[in-house]
């Protein structure tokens, strides 16, 4: 059988959200050939992924043609799809009908607050009988040769490390600066290790630019080692879990029992924020430019994050995986 996953959201984060329906079509049909289509920057993401016999790129807004094209070149057997803007859901639902295939092309429908994403996707999938039922966390490939180069770039970095990733593709995602500096300095008051993502954060070491495998194979060293990584709710912190490291996540404008991390620690601020919409994102006051209704100063979710609650968690954390943070 010939199957077709189509992941064209845009996020780094949504594509980690449905690897692991990509993996339970695989086991259910271990035999077949399974091919991806997404885009650029997250494709990378299954170069190693043996569940993955080919993956298919899409330029930004040439969606659809990349949708139609698939299915011509492909003939597919069976079509899931996460995106349906721009008519792409009803041109998978229409090819599948014209040629008597299987199509799951919503697995948005009656979306509830409180199951997350990529768990709802594989519900779904299971009820539509292309996929057993069991819920599985995502899982990101690395290859041995990743894994020891992740290692090594990360060898001077004491065990139990402790990694900010404070940047945020939306700004309404971001902790506010200050915080992220008073985590840093109370996590060196503590004796940790700590070192930062892309950013500077008041001084601490960050780690040299890599491309996003190599970045997911620097985390999961620092997690073998007891680190742990914190960040908002973004895709490198997704990868983050998705290679095993244990994380602990900022959640504000999006809801954590929605948007959260399947493994890792979700830190929720003002969840009772009556603004959020959050089976409804995109049409959320704040969402495209930040702008909270509530505070000049910035989103007020995210101010409702204190740095005790996050040290805490990042304590928790790392106890989980062996380290001991004063
Ligand atoms: S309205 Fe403000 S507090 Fe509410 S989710 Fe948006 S940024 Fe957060």
């Amino acid at each position: 059988m010939r199957t077709l996953v189509v992941d064209l959201l845009g996020g780094l984060g949504d594509l980690v959200m449905v690897l692991p329906s990509v993996h339970a079509l695989r086991d259910a049909d271990p035999g077949g050939e399974l091919v991806v289509l997404t885009h650029a920057p997250g494709a990378v993401l299954l170069e190693r992924d043996p569940a993955v016999s080919a993956v298919r790129v899409s330029a930004p807004h040439a969606e659809r043609a990349a949708v139609g094209s698939a299915l011509a070149d492909l003939a597919p057997d069976l079509v899931v799809t996460t995106t349906r803007f721009d008519g792409i859901g009803d041109l998978v639902d229409d090819d599948a009908a014209a040629r008597g295939t299987r199509a799951v092309s919503n697995l948005w429908r009656s979306p509830p607050p409180d199951e997350l994403v990529g768990e709802r996707y594989q519900r779904i999938l299971a009820a539509e009988g292309v996929i057993a039922d069991r819920v599985r966390p995502p899982r990101v490939v690395l290859g041995d040769d990743e894994r020891a180069a992740g290692r090594q770039a990360t060898a001077a970095l004491p065990d139990g490390t402790v990694l900010l990733v404070p940047a945020a593709g939306m700004a309404v995602k971001r902790w506010p600066a200050p915080r992220w500096v008073a985590l840093a300095r109370a996590l060196r008051d503590a004796g940790r290790g700590v070192a930062a993502v892309g950013e500077d954060v008041d001084g601490v070491p960050t780690l040299p630019p890599t491309d996003l495998r190599g970045l997911a194979a620097r985390v999961a060293a620092v997690g073998e080692r007891g680190g742990v990584v914190v960040g908002g709710d973004t895709g490198p912190v997704r990868v983050a879990a998705a290679v095993g490291a244990p994380t602990v996540a900022l959640f504000g404008p999006t809801l954590a029992t929605r948007y959260g991390l399947e493994e890792g620690r979700d830190l929720q601020g003002f969840p009772g924020c009556p603004h959020r919409r959050p089976t409804a994102i995109t049409e959320q006051v704040c969402w495209w430019d930040a702008g909270c209704p509530l505070s000049d100063a910035g989103p007020a979710c995210l101010e409702d994050l204190p740095v005790a609650e996050v040290l805490t968690a990042v304590r928790a954390a790392a106890a989980t995986a062996g380290a001991v943070i004063g």
